[in-house]
């Protein structure tokens, strides 16, 4: 929505050239959205699981309809391979609808009873409100339903600003919604950039919460912008997940999961693995795999089915990429394969492994958030959990062993929110994601995330009817 501001063009990635336009949202615009959830909020809070339950599943059956639309949307916008957002990006984010239509009906709490004796104790679970979301542009349809359907579930309304450079699929997600029936007013758009908008919208005093995605700097930002108004916040931020690969591990299945758990769209994945760590029997082996493996990779357009890498988001975000790698070496690192740019428009970024990288060096801390893949060997099994647990991130780890042991170890010391056994990057609609540490708190997808948008109230009512009641003794000493 917006009252009139300059329009925007939306850039694909893979060519520089513009492939959408629309207006840009102005600070009032926010005004007039948190006022128009507010005034929704009531009547949404108060519709009846079922009936919510009903519009959100109609929702997941348009926006399955709505399949071919979408994934043109979201590989025009993101530049992400056609194949990803057919199989992963889309089908992902209407089975999460779906899921949450369900999750609308299902809302928990202890069981009411007479814990004092003389009172019945009961549970509600109300929404918590007008809700602020801010998403980033790596998934933007997931991403924005990830934030909005829980919250829709719980009887929140929301006002959502997606990535200023990727709002396509989260308008048409909010255009669906009204077709599905949802009431005018419970899902607002703001499009706009972070400075504009982003700012005004997480620090607006009228909303009761406010939740994001993205980069760990700007995370704290937000949540520092609701705290001048005590509001609730709910944080996804970065990551830089461990990849561990025991001795005992199946090579194979390490070196093609750790490509694919590097790559997928293009490294530009929170939980994208990003840092091998390999028994040192198996290391020169698993570089040297790893390292043919990304050599087979087809960059190109995003749009050919048989592309397997797309660009990067932008040139920028590849001016970035490219300074990390070409530092690396300086810190120590090899660059085994990868470290440049096809020729050719585009941002694109070749796969790149980077091995032997000291553990204080900048591609082994920090998030790049690009095709690259960095190696260090560790010695012993405490070795390799602490090189895991050595990062301020923990979003999600991955282990790699035969060992039912050594797999539950790994499971239960790698600090991150997600730790996954002989695999890396699957997620499903009924388990929750979200981190700990500089990766923020709370969780997306799953019945947690609905726990995000509830308020727990106790309702305690009086059952003797008696005006002595048994603990005013302890006011009215003389009676
Ligand atoms: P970002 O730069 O932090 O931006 C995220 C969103 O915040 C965008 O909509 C951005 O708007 C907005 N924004 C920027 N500055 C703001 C401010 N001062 N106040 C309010 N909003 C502001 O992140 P990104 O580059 O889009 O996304 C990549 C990051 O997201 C990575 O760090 C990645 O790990 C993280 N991520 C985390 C998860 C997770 O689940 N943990 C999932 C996906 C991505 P504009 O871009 O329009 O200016």
């Amino acid at each position: 929505m917006s009252t009139g501001g300059p329009t925007h063009a939306v850039v694909s990635p893979a060519t520089g050239r513009p492939v959408a336009e629309y207006q840009l949202a102005q600070p009032a615009d926010v005004d007039a959205a948190v006022s128009s959830a507010r005034a929704a909020l009531r009547g949404w809070s108060t519709a009846t699981p079922a009936e919510r339950s009903a519009v959100l599943a109609k929702l997941a059956k348009l926006a399955d309809e709505a399949t071919a639309d979408l994934v043109a949307e979201e590989v025009s916008q993101t530049g992400k391979p056609v194949r990803l957002a057919t199989e992963f990006d889309v089908p992902g984010s209407v089975d999460n609808i779906d899921f949450f239509a369900g999750a609308a009906r299902h809302l928990e709490g202890k069981a009411s009873g007479e814990y004092s004796g003389d009172h019945t104790s009961s549970i509600r679970r109300e929404a918590v409100g007008v809700v602020a979301t801010i998403t980033p542009w790596n998934y933007p349809l997931q991403m924005a339903v990830w934030k909005v359907l829980p919250a829709l579930a719980a009887g929140c309304s929301v006002v959502i600003k997606p990535a200023e450079i990727t709002p396509l699929t989260t308008l048409t997600l909010a255009r669906l919604a009204g077709e599905a029936g949802l009431p005018p007013g419970v899902f607002n758009v703001v499009t706009g950039s972070g400075a504009d908008v982003g700012t005004t919208l997480a620090g607006h005093a009228d909303v009761d919460m406010v939740t994001f995605t993205g980069s760990t700097p700007v995370g704290r930002r937000v949540m520092a912008a609701a705290a001048v108004h005590g509001h609730r916040t709910q944080l996804e931020l970065g990551g830089k997940a461990p990849f561990v690969v025991f001795d005992d591990a199946d090579l194979d299945a390490a070196i093609q999961g750790s490509v694919a758990g590097s790559l997928i769209n293009t490294g530009q994945d929170c939980t994208a693995a990003t840092r091998a760590i390999v028994a040192r029997p198996l290391y020169d082996d698993f570089v040297a795999g790893v390292a043919e493996v990304m050599g087979k990779v087809v960059i190109g357009d995003p749009h050919d089915p048989d592309t397997d890498l797309g660009p990067l988001i932008t040139l920028a975000h590849r001016a970035k990429v490219a300074g990390m790698v070409e530092r690396a070496p300086g810190e120590g690192g090899r660059i085994v394969t990868g470290g440049v740019a096809p020729e050719g428009p585009g941002s694109f970024y070749r796969p790149t492994l980077i091995a032997d990288v000291s553990e204080q060096s900048e591609v082994w801390r920090d998030e790049i958030f690009g095709p690259v893949l960095a190696v260090r060997s560790f010695t012993d099994d405490d070795d390799a959990i602490r090189q895991a647990n050595d990062t301020a991130y923990g979003l999600a780890a991955s282990a790699w062993t035969r060992d039912v042991y050594r797999a539950q170890r790994a499971s239960r010391e790698i600090h991150a929110g997600c730790v996954w056994i002989n695999d890396h990057i699957p997620i499903i609609s009924e388990m929750p994601h979200g981190g700990f540490g500089a990766s923020g708190f709370g969780k997306d997808m799953s019945q947690y995330s609905l726990e995000e948008y509830l308020s727990i109230k106790h309702v305690m009512s009086d059952i003797t009817g008696v005006v002595d009641k048994a603990w005013h003794r302890t006011i009215f000493t003389k009676r």
